[in-house]
């Protein structure tokens, strides 16, 4: 009798059901964590867990920014985002924005709370030695105060409101982000409302930016953790192109090395490298955050 094989076990999973590999395309945005994971703030949605006592990721240096800064340069970077932490616990982060600007517009992710007059003047000062402009995204988590200090504790509305007026004053282009607590059907009237906000303050040329809510940090804590079944497949991007995501063509430089993304800072698997070449390459989509990429279809960039 011919001696017949058993169906061999598969290696792999059938296609479909893969983790998928983002491709990367090329360095457009690049991502600096300056304020590290320190924050004058202890918001109880973080997904970085971000707090006044958390050196977990230190700030960055100059010479750090410096260094990923010539690196980007020679890859043709585009835009650069700044963000912690907040970044303007950074004793460097005049100097920082300056090198920054030699190189492309910078967009500030800020909670806004330390943008006093005399800082914002400062600000004023490098823009107007600079060609590439500075922007810069206010964080909020509502547009009523009582609301807002309850994520984020006393007297954060009133002085992110007050940042957002001096920076309006100095005539800097000022946009307000909110992590989505209503249903997405309602962005359009929660649009409205933060145009209206902004109008009030002053910034007739703000605009709102949503951002869902990943269940990492302190927002794990707090709501939930994610289901075995909030993960990507290859499925999942049948009909939807993968290098819509932002990984597929940006990377975040922390002072303890490159990740793949702003998101992932806290997982050591998304370190990718110690130079942003070294992470020149395909990333897989393992981690259950990348599964509220994909519904949302969101990216950090404004
Ligand atoms: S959400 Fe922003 S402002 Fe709040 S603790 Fe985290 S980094 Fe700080
Ligand atoms: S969390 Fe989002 S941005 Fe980060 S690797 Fe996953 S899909 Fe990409």
């Amino acid at each position: 009798m011919d001696f017949v094989p058993r169906q061999p076990i598969p290696e792999q999973a059938p296609v479909l059901n893969r983790v998928p590999e983002v491709p990367f395309t090329g360095l457009q945005t690049l991502w600096l964590q300056v304020g590290g994971t320190l924050c004058n703030l202890a918001c109880n949605h973080c997904f970085i867990s971000c707090h006044p006592e958390n050196h977990n990721i230190p700030m960055m240096t100059l010479a750090t920014v410096r260094r990923h800064l010539e690196e980007a340069g020679r890859h043709g970077v585009q835009d650069i985002y700044i963000t912690g932490g907040e970044v303007f616990l950074n004793p460097e982060i005049m100097q920082i924005l300056e090198a920054i600007l030699e190189y492309g517009p910078c967009h500030v992710l800020t909670n806004g709370t330390t943008l006093n007059a005399k800082r914002v003047g400062q600000l004023q000062a490098i823009q107007e030695r600079r060609t590439h402009k500075l922007h810069f995204r206010v964080s909020l988590d509502s547009l009523d105060e009582q609301e807002n200090d309850s994520v984020r504790g006393p007297n954060a509305f009133r002085q992110a409101v007050e940042g957002i007026r001096n920076l309006s004053r100095a005539g800097f282009p000022t946009h307000l982000t909110l992590v989505r607590s209503w249903d997405e059907d309602e962005d359009p009237a929660m649009e409205q409302q933060v145009m209206v906000f902004l109008r009030n303050l002053g910034a007739p040329q703000g605009r709102a930016k949503f951002l869902p809510g990943f269940l990492l940090g302190e927002l794990e804590k707090t709501a939930r953790q994610y289901h075995e079944h909030e993960r990507v497949t290859e499925r999942c991007f049948d009909n939807w192109p993968i290098t819509n995501l932002q990984c597929s063509s940006s990377r975040m430089v922390t002072e303890d090395g490159v990740y793949v993304c702003p998101i992932l800072v806290e997982e050591p698997a998304a370190r990718m490298g110690g130079t942003l070449e070294e992470t020149f390459r395909p990333y897989p989509l393992r981690h259950a955050a990348c599964y509220t990429c994909r519904i949302s279809g969101m990216s950090c960039k404004s």
